[in-house]
């Protein structure tokens, strides 16, 4: 059973190689954050069945809200259908931090999957949450964005 003060974290900003592109986004925040938090790291797009290194994806447009509500899907930059599998990433890591009633998360800026206030749509740094993000917001899950 987890602590009281244990926080989700996507994994690569713990500098896991889990990015699209087999490389991390290690946070320069993480000793702030393991003073303060048990992590457990974790990356929805992997759980979700994605391997890595993979094709760079994006929300076609909205948000994860849209995604999650069968309003946008997610699409490869060549093109292919992946919605599936983001949505099968959330709902694992939303599956975890119910299980252990972890009420956290430090989330990935500008992720399709992770990102919180900022995502890529059509090439352009667009306002909006990413899919796992959206699912985590809907259950009352607190997520914190970091750049
Ligand atoms: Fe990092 Fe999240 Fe992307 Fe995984 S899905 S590489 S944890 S931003």
């Amino acid at each position: 059973m987890y602590s009281k003060n244990t926080a989700i974290i996507s994994a690569c900003l713990m500098g896991f190689n889990c990015r699209y592109n087999c490389k991390n986004s290690l946070t320069h925040y993480i000793d702030v954050f393991l003073k303060k938090h048990n992590l457990v790291p974790l990356c929805p797009e992997q759980l979700g069945g994605l391997c890595t290194p993979r094709e760079r994806a994006e929300i076609t447009h909205g948000d994860g809200f849209y995604v999650i509500n069968g309003y946008a899907s997610v699409k490869t930059i060549s093109g292919i259908d992946i919605t599936n599998n983001f949505i099968n990433g959330a709902k694992e890591v939303l599956d975890f931090v119910k299980s252990y009633n972890i009420k956290l998360a430090y989330f990935k800026e500008k992720s399709p999957s992770c990102g919180v206030n900022e995502i890529y749509i059509g090439g352009t740094l667009s306002k909006g949450a990413g899919v796992t993000t959206a699912l985590l917001l809907e259950n009352n899950i607190e997520v914190l964005g970091v750049k």
